[in-house]
């Protein structure tokens, strides 16, 4: 697969990078060895960069993928620490767990807070400082809001950019599609490397993903779209989409008919209400005891069921 640079950072990586949340324990609960040979799939397809974060709990999946491999490859990891202690215990236990002496890429997991600059600024300062020790390459930073991605451009401490865009804007808590592909734009101009998430919305664009995918991919300073992936047929149908070559239009329509939803398992659910502001999309809500989701507003990013003390929450 053809290699693109990640802005000022200088980093080549393939442009379909393998986002790991599906294979863990938020969304398909797969096994480190089941996931990990999805991964090695990918690698040895040519995608040379991995996401991840410490909420994903995918570090075991990388490891087993990455085990025996002798290709270069790009790992970042996301820390939604509240504090500059926190975000050091999370750095670290990434580079325990994936066996590494430095993270290629560490971004402050900011989905739903829109201005991280103020309400995560200890975090910041110790990512940066540890930048400085040689644990950390690039600092970055994901998020929903465009207020938070359009600030970003002016803090040249901000390396990375991974904004959440996709074709209707599914996601996007404070403005439209358009209105974040020009804070894109700008982050771009201003030397961040911009790789996009949730093109596809979760899965609900599913059904439309390869017009989904060549329009985050069209789009000026994007150079790289995580996907998640859950089998060896969805990887080589991107694998082939995002190298530019042609698919037979029967596995694509096999690909696009795919469905996938949040499942609440009401009959467990006690009703106490944990899950409801861990959405970060507001579409959940407790009624009459139990919590219902507004499957309209839901993105399938799958953070609520990291919430539930009970486990009910699945994305399948
Ligand atoms: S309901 Fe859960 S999966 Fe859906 S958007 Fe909210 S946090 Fe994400
Ligand atoms: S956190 Fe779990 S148990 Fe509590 S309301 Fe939500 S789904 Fe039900």
């Amino acid at each position: 697969m053809k290699q693109v640079t990640l802005g000022a950072t200088g980093l080549r990586i393939s442009p379909l990078v393998y986002g790991t949340l599906p294979l863990g324990p938020l969304q398909a609960q797969l096994a480190p060895e089941a996931g990990g040979r999805l991964i090695r799939h990918a690698l040895e397809a040519g995608v040379s960069m991995l996401d991840t974060a410490e909420l994903y709990d995918t570090y075991g999946h990388i490891k087993a993928g990455l085990n025996g491999y002798r290709g270069d490859v790009c790992i970042a990891t996301k820390t939604h620490a509240n504090d500059g202690k926190t975000a050091r215990l999370h750095v670290e236990k990434a580079l325990r767990e994936l066996g590494r002496d430095c993270m290629d890429i560490v971004l402050l997991h900011g989905a739903r807070i829109a201005d991280p600059f103020t309400e995560r600024a200890e975090v910041l300062e110790t990512l940066l400082h540890m930048k400085e020790q040689g644990l950390i390459r690039h600092v970055g930073l994901s998020s929903h809001y465009i207020c938070a991605v359009k600030k970003a451009a002016g803090f040249p401490e901000i390396e990375l950019i991974h904004p959440l865009i996709n074709r209707t804007g599914m996601g996007i808590l404070d403005g439209s599609a358009k209105e974040m592909a020009v804070a894109i734009a700008e982050c771009s101009l201003a030397g961040k490397g911009v790789y996009a998430m949730k093109a596809l919305a979760g899965g609900n664009l599913i059904g439309e993903a390869r017009a989904s995918f060549r329009y985050v991919l069209g789009l000026e300073g994007v150079r790289a779209v995580a996907v998640g992936m859950l089998s060896e047929e969805e990887i080589d149908g991107n694998v082939a989409l995002f190298s530019g070559q042609s698919l037979d239009e029967s596995v694509w329509q096999e690909l696009e008919s795919r469905r996938r939803r949040l499942v609440i398992m009401e009959r467990f659910c006690k009703g106490c209400g944990f899950c409801v502001p861990a959405c970060t999309n507001n579409a959940l809500e407790v009624t009459e005891g139990k919590a219902k989701v507004n499957e309209d507003d839901c993105i399938l990013c799958g953070y609520c069921a990291a919430s539930c003390p009970e486990f009910m929450i699945r994305v399948v």
